[in-house]
């Protein structure tokens, strides 16, 4: 048997995201010594930030100034606890929203910028909300390189530390659980490539991310009064990861964890056609010009569904379905405006930093991207009639469900109050779409009331939308130093917890719903926070 390995330092971090990234560099950025682990490979290192799209929430920034966007703290804190319906009582999840809103143009965008990472001038505005008030304004700042923009500037830094032997970086080590010596907790095992493994500090940072890559354990934690059960099928938007096994450990330890039925799953899932893992799934930005309609054919009315407004509102009501899926019809004209991916994968001009190739797309559309789709993603079908559309819907999902004569009659009845004019139109979802317009950002890529079978658009073309898993809200409860903390509420020393495995901070900084933007946001703060409180002894013995 080979012998167990050890590494030694003065904290140990676990998971090379971008909470444990951001910990790791400032406390060695104030001396401290760290060996940081992770179970991916290093080609992986930032973790799931790598693969973002590097939208962020700020509230009052320069970037909303220079847009004219009035915004306050106060505008932002009674936005957020009204969108995610967040309890006052819950006590670590409001203190960490509020000081979550209150610093984090400052502690967030202010110590990102100072590490060379760009803010592009527009600002987006997601979750709108839809019977819920969201974002009164605009607030979803996008990073000049999406989430590489932010990834590679820190690594870079980290690199000068582990060149300088002060950071011990493993990747392909997949820690197994926390160690503790006479009731203290003093580093935490598990296993590599090369046998298994030891690490000691003084501290133990848990920054392995959520629960949302295994779909055993959000099936364990779905909220079935809300949802009822899950969908026979999901797609994976994470990572397989994020399975919360350390979640587990730190609960086994006496850990509190709470919220973990409320999760950020989104409703616009395609199967990706090169996986890196079993379901790996791509979300949609759900286009907003579109019917869409469940599994049958038959147009969501009650209310229809639109994008940009209430993304846990849109999987609330596929989820009421016999059948939790749902399609998008629409035409070529619509979808190549109105096309768009989640991610850094699919979003190569704001990754590589192209300017005049990004400011090209927004202005004639996606149309290279909408064919790349139609070529290669199984979840998409295109036909020249309703009636072959309603064909091939039904091939791909091998059932009779799709009736096409419902979905002419509804996709019929949308074409009919469009084409009444802007004076006698009266349907929720063109309400909406003249609503969003009125923004610039906005107007650039949503058509102006698009029929659906319009000779000059087409062909048509059905999208075929899985639940996607990617954002656990829930997680290990910390204090306000990101200290764990027991179900009696006290911390246990030396065991802290950043990133998406605290929730974001306090076991669910959330509530139910999140204003976009907030989760790199949040891993950020939360490291900063951790190191904070370690470099100044705070929770450490
Ligand atoms: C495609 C995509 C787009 C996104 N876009 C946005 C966006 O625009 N805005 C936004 O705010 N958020 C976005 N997000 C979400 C955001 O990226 C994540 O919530 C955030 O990066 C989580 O960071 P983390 O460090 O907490 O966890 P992770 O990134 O999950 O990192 C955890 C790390 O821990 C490692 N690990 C896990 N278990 C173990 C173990 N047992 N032992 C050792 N290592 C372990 C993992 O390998 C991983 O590297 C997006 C996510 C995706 C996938």
């Amino acid at each position: 048997m080979s012998e167990t390995t050890k590494y030694e330092a003065e904290v140990v971090v676990i998971g090379a995201g971008l909470a444990g990234m951001v910990t790791a560099l400032e406390l060695l950025d104030a001396g401290k010594r760290v060996v940081m682990l992770d179970a991916a490979t290093r080609e992986r290192y930032g973790g799931l930030a790598l693969l973002s799209f590097g939208g962020m929430f700020f509230v009052d920034s320069p970037e909303q100034r220079k847009n004219g966007i009035k915004d306050s703290v106060d505008l932002a804190m009674s936005d957020w606890v009204r969108y995610g319906d967040l309890d006052p009582d819950d006590v670590w999840p409001f203190r960490w929203a509020e000081a979550y809103v209150n610093r984090c143009t400052e502690e967030v965008r202010g110590w990102l910028a100072e590490r060379d990472v760009s803010i592009f001038r527009a600002v987006g505005w997601t979750e709108r909300g839809y019977f819920v008030p969201g974002n009164s304004v605009p607030r979803f700042h996008i990073v000049w390189g999406t989430g590489e923009g932010i990834v590679l500037p820190l690594i870079e830094r980290l690199d000068a530390h582990e060149k300088s032997g002060k950071l011990e970086l493993h990747f392909d080590h997949r820690v197994d659980g926390i160690t503790q010596e006479g009731g203290q907790v003093v580093g935490c095992h598990g296993a590599s490539n090369a046998g298994s493994f030891e690490a000691k500090g003084d501290a133990v940072v848990i920054a392995a991310g959520g629960i949302a890559g295994d779909h055993d354990k959000v099936r364990e934690v779905w909220p079935r009064d809300q949802w009822g059960e899950p969908p026979e099928h999901m797609l994976n938007g994470s990572i397989l990861e994020a399975d919360g096994k350390l979640l587990d450990r730190a609960q086994e330890l006496g850990a509190n964890i709470t919220h973990l039925e409320k999760m950020w799953n989104y409703a616009a899932g395609v199967r990706h056609w090169e996986p890196l893992f079993p379901n790996h799934g791509l979300s949609l930005v759900p286009a907003k010009s579109p019917v869409w309609v469940n599994y049958q054919g038959r147009r969501f009315v009650d209310p229809p569904l639109v994008g940009a407004y209430d993304t846990l509102m849109l999987v609330d009501r596929i989820c009421q379905e016999k059948k939790k899926y749902s399609w998008q019809v629409m035409n070529r004209k619509i979808a190549n405006k109105e096309f768009a991916v989640s991610g850094a994968e699919f979003n190569p001009a704001v990754r590589d930093k192209k300017m005049l190739t990004f400011l090209l797309r927004l202005l004639q559309g996606n149309g290279e991207q909408v064919q790349e789709f139609i070529d290669h993603c199984p979840d998409f079908v295109t036909a020249s009639t309703v009636g072959e559309l309603a064909d091939k819907m039904n091939a791909l999902t091998g059932t009779q469900d799709v009736d096409a004569v419902l979905l002419e009659r509804d996709i019929a009845d949308y074409d009919a109050n469009i084409a009444r004019g802007p004076k006698l139109q009266n349907d929720d979802q063109l309400r909406r779409i003249a609503h969003v317009r009125q923004y610039l950002g906005d107007r650039l890529r949503t058509c102006n009331m698009a029929r659906i079978v319009d000779p000059d658009a087409m062909p048509l073309i059905a999208i075929r939308m899985q639940i996607l898993t990617r954002k656990s809200l829930g997680g290990i409860q910390v204090d306000l130093d990101a200290k764990v903390l027991n179900q009696q509420g006290d911390p246990i020393p030396n065991l802290f917890a950043v990133g998406e495995a605290c929730g974001f901070g306090g076991g669910g900084m959330h509530g139910k719903r999140a204003l976009e933007g907030t989760f790199l946001g949040g891993c950020v703060y939360s490291g900063r926070v951790a190191a904070r409180a370690i470099n100044s002894g705070h929770g450490v013995r």
